[in-house]
């Protein structure tokens, strides 16, 4: 097993193992070739067996022999959120459901959720992604793997602790919860890999140092992070302070859960797609017109193994783009841009889009300012009104009430000049904002609509 650094790494040795070297490191012909037949299988299997796609391909008068090369794929119908709840539970089940070994849903926060079910051989493949993305961010057999997501319907838990202990992990499924526990663990487990949210892994980091705990004395060698984005200065943050690396993948329980795509350690601001099991697109989010290979557009994921519930051409509302250039790693497989925005999360602000991706971007540019924010909307004077709860760093912190006053101005200006909308700002001590053991809540919006 690889040794604790004792820097954070910034450049990755080459000699780490590829999973399935075979097919990440093969020419982009056969991978689009692989994918090909797959996707034609998918479409057979989603026309035979689920009568909502027959539907929707009678509709555009298709059939699946209609598919005859990789330029019919976007006259495929194209599936959504809304699809999974309209045909909730089992309604774009292909498999009969005594084939179907495991269930997980989406949080439905609102009504219903999204359920997605497996076969035996859907597990075994998720295994497989998970087991390729591990070896991508330098775990390997023999690490001792630490669990801090929630197990449960949550596609997250169960999905990563079975490729751990696939590619030969020691699996310590602490679960979700209980902070000092997990430091306790770690230590007398002697942990080496822990997986978290990255604002709960920046949580762990912060309790363990208050507990007077050596970071640099700990096993603990990598963060496998998941379930929310990562901005690049909170990551390096928890790399320089706990002294491991970070990486994050990315999924969704609607095409399958983690496993997605996941970070290398030689382009860290990109993910490795799993194309023997995704195929992708890259749409305008407004027209549904395929983009060109490297325009940012949203994200649109066929998966190509499914034996449970297809789904064809799902729209993720994640906006990213995607380059096929071969990886400094060696592998050949298309990378996506971290996805740091979704349709979803744009604020409207007095007529103006705003992500709260370019407020972090506008934060980590500010010597001084934490990662920890929140974005607080109200409308109680008639008009859209947008607060910047901030926690700065320890040593920008201070009494003299001149120089608060200039910082605050300051980073109200540069909020000012790349939102395009003017924004309070309240600067607080650190430690004042609230840590969730999940995703980080940064968005507050208590506009009466
Ligand atoms: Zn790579």
């Amino acid at each position: 097993m690889p040794n604790k650094l004792s820097e954070p790494i910034s450049v990755v040795s080459s000699d780490l193992p590829i999973y399935n070297s075979a097919f990440e490191c093969a020419s982009r012909e056969d991978i689009r070739s692989t994918q090909f037949k797959l996707i034609k299988e998918q479409i057979d299997l989603a026309y035979n067996n689920v009568a909502w796609y027959r539907e929707r391909f009678a509709e555009k008068g298709l059939e699946p022999g209609d598919i005859k090369g990789h330029e019919d794929i976007k006259h495929l119908p194209i599936t959504d959120k809304s699809v999974l709840r309209d045909t909730y539970p089992y309604g774009l089940f292909a498999a009969p459901l005594d084939k179907i070994v495991r269930l997980h849903s989406s949080s439905g926060t609102t009504g219903k959720p999204i359920v997605v079910g497996y076969t035996k051989e859907d597990i075994e493949e998720w295994r497989y992604c998970i087991m390729c993305i591990l070896q991508m961010a330098g775990v390997v057999p023999g690490d001792r793997a630490q669990m801090a997501f929630g197990y449960g319907m949550f596609t997250g838990g169960f999905g990563l602790h079975y490729g751990l202990e696939g590619l030969g992990c020691m699996m310590i499924p602490a679960g979700s919860g209980n902070t000092e526990r997990h430091i306790m663990m770690m230590e007398d487990y002697g942990t080496t890999v822990l997986i978290a949210t990255p604002s709960y892994a920046m949580h762990i980091c912060e309790v363990g140092e208050k507990l007077g705990y050596d970071w640099e004395k700990s096993q603990l060698r990598v963060g496998l992070f998941g379930g929310e984005p990562c901005h690049p200065k909170l990551k390096s943050e928890i790399e320089s302070r706990m002294h491991i690396f970070c990486t994050d993948n990315y999924g969704l329980t609607e095409v399958m859960g983690p496993g997605v795509s996941g970070e290398c350690l030689a382009s860290r601001n990109q993910q490795h797609i799993m194309e023997d099991h995704f195929y992708w697109e890259v749409i305008d989010p407004k027209t549904g017109e395929v983009l060109p290979e490297g325009s940012v557009g949203e994200l649109v994921l066929t998966p190509l193994n499914k034996k449970g519930v297809p789904i064809l051409r799902y729209r993720t509302h994640d906006l990213t783009k995607v380059t096929t250039e071969t990886c400094e790693c060696g592998r050949t497989t298309a990378r996506m841009d971290k996805v740091r925005s979704r349709t979803d999360d744009m604020l409207i602000i007095r007529g103006t889009n705003v992500y709260p991706s370019q407020v972090e971007d506008v934060l980590s540019s500010i010597s001084g300012a934490s990662p920890h924010y929140r974005l607080v909307l109200d409308n109680e004077t008639g008009m859209d009104r947008l607060t910047l709860m901030l926690e700065l760093e320890p040593q920008a912190f201070t009494d003299s009430v001149p120089q608060m006053e200039d910082f605050r101005n300051h980073i109200s200006d540069k909020l000012r000049g790349v939102l395009q909308v003017s924004a309070n700002v309240k600067l607080l001590e650190p430690g004042s904002i609230e840590r969730f053991m999940g995703k980080a809540k940064h968005v507050e919006d208590n506009r009466i609509k």
